[in-house]
């Protein structure tokens, strides 16, 4: 996910849009046991220049799959998050470095999928899970243990 400088300071109003498919490693789904992208993640990102430092305006699409909380059973879950970047020759806290012209998005981009996958993820909203007696999956039915 590289953008060149260059086209940035040549265009004409100033800012260039980028949109990028990145597959992404699911050794960044930190929390989600068996968890993995389920497509690649979509970036979009918006760029122009203030001063020598390089903004970035990011919105990030991506689905992640692991098993459900709950019960166990596959489960999905969409996660949209829109955010902010600043690439600097000479980077402070919370920046990020560019050089050689060039503007790479793969750390932020990778940061911002840990920081805002879920920890949890349900097949759907009132999955029942399991049962705790027999383990039996309660959404398939009732096994007749009465669970106050
Ligand atoms: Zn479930
Ligand atoms: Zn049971």
């Amino acid at each position: 996910m590289v953008i060149n400088v260059i086209d940035i300071m040549q265009s004409a109003s100033g800012e260039i849009a980028k949109e990028f498919e990145y597959n992404a490693s699911n050794d960044l789904i930190v929390s989600l046991p068996e968890g993995e992208f389920a497509s690649p993640v979509k970036v979009k990102a918006v760029l122009w220049m203030d001063g020598k430092n390089v903004l970035a305006d990011i919105s990030l699409f991506y689905t992640l799959s692991s098993a459900c909380s709950r019960c166990l059973e596959r489960a999905t879950c969409e996660v949209e998050h829109n955010y902010f970047a600043k690439y600097s020759l000479c980077p402070e806290d919370g920046e990020y470095l560019y050089k050689s012209g060039k503007v790479d998005l793969t750390q932020s981009v990778n940061e911002e999928i840990v920081l805002t996958q879920p920890t949890v993820i349900y097949c759907k909203p009132d999955c029942k899970g399991l049962c705790p007696v027999c383990g039996a999956n309660l959404n398939k039915g009732d096994c007749g243990h009465n669970i106050e």
